[in-house]
């Protein structure tokens, strides 16, 4: 991993609000991130949308990822 400092891992790529990333939090109990969640996907089509620098740097925050419907992904 080669984490940049110019980067901003705490916000959001997509919208730049906080995303409240639990693997980047100071606070972290092991619980991990909301994005372990096994509700929330992380689609190509959503992830397509973030440039190369950032997908390596900063997450997504809830708020983009939920709102991001597929409508091909029929999982359920
Ligand atoms: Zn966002």
């Amino acid at each position: 991993m080669n984490i940049q400092k110019s980067s901003t891992p705490s916000r959001c790529p997509l919208c730049g609000e906080n995303n409240v990333c639990g693997n980047l939090s100071a606070n972290n109990n092991g619980e991990g991130c909301w994005c372990m969640d096994n509700s929330i996907s992380f689609p190509d089509s959503l992830l397509n949308q973030v440039t190369d620098a950032d997908k390596n740097t900063s997450c997504i925050c809830k708020a983009c990822a939920l709102s991001h419907k597929p409508e091909r992904d029929k999982s359920t």
